[in-house]
């Protein structure tokens, strides 16, 4: 069975999309994206045989990054599913949220798509 590759990346904002996707895309990592949390979990219920790791953002319009990271962790179908938070580093009191529901790690923005492939690639390497 090939090894679980690929990264979903949901954001509300076109530009952190496109730069995450660049980045993974060239460590090797198949991509798929959203911008919004009902569609992402859609995209997990059909595909998370294949996810690896979700990039998740917290804030989006409609429904919120954390009800998407609420419900992954409380699937057991996914629990091999990694997520990984968009925060952005004034917002303290979503990290200890996020902690709370069992998120895997943060990465803030603003980021360099460099160090947000070695984080995910160190991350991935731990199982
Ligand atoms: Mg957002």
């Amino acid at each position: 069975m090939a090894r679980k590759n690929t990264i979903l990346i949901v954001d509300d904002e076109p530009d952190i999309v496109n730069l995450t996707e660049k980045f993974l895309k060239l460590g090797d990592f198949d991509t798929i994206t959203s911008s919004n949390a009902k569609e992402a979990m859609k995209i997990v219920e059909e595909s998370y045989d294949k996810i690896a790791l979700i990039l998740l953002d917290i804030m989006m319009p409609g429904v919120s990054g954390t009800t998407v990271l609420q419900n992954v962790k409380n699937d057991e179908r996914y629990k091999q599913i990694k997520v990984v938070l968009f925060t952005v580093k004034s917002f303290n009191e979503d990290i200890q949220k996020g902690k709370r529901l069992g998120a895997d790690g943060y990465i803030t923005k603003p980021f360099s798509g460099k160090d947000l492939l070695k984080y995910i690639q160190k991350m991935l390497e731990e199982n």
